[in-house]
């Protein structure tokens, strides 16, 4: 089974995006803003973190640049946004993002982005 990290300040997304991953058999782990995503990788190592972009505490940006500058820091990353500027995408694939997808996302798309980023 994979472990999938879903950070996101918003409950409700994060219970819609659990149970679309848990039905594709991911293990699945919540943090609500990117402080809590960095505690929780210091523990643990999932294969793929879903990441929200505007967050209080850390943002989306915030975690990537710093995670992506740990040691173990080998998940696939996908930015889940409602920023769709080419500006924004272009900054969160710098920073070490693999993927993105436009909120709201529904289960294929999601699919295809896991499938994109080798996950499934
Ligand atoms: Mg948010």
């Amino acid at each position: 089974m994979k472990n999938c990290l879903i950070v996101d300040d918003s409950k409700v997304i994060r219970k819609v995006a659990r149970h679309i991953l848990e039905t594709m058999e991911f293990n699945v782990s919540e943090a609500a803003d990117g402080q809590e995503a960095l505690d929780h990788c210091n523990d643990n190592t999932p294969d793929v973190i879903l990441l929200d972009w505007n967050m209080p505490i850390m943002s989306g940006m915030d975690f990537l640049k710093a995670y992506r500058a740990a040691a173990a820091s080998s998940a696939k990353v996908i930015f889940c946004t409602t920023e769709n500027g080419i500006g924004h995408i272009q900054a969160a694939i710098a920073a070490g993002a693999d993927e993105y997808v436009m909120k709201p996302f529904d289960r294929e798309t999601l699919e295809a982005k896991l499938q994109i980023v080798g996950c499934i």
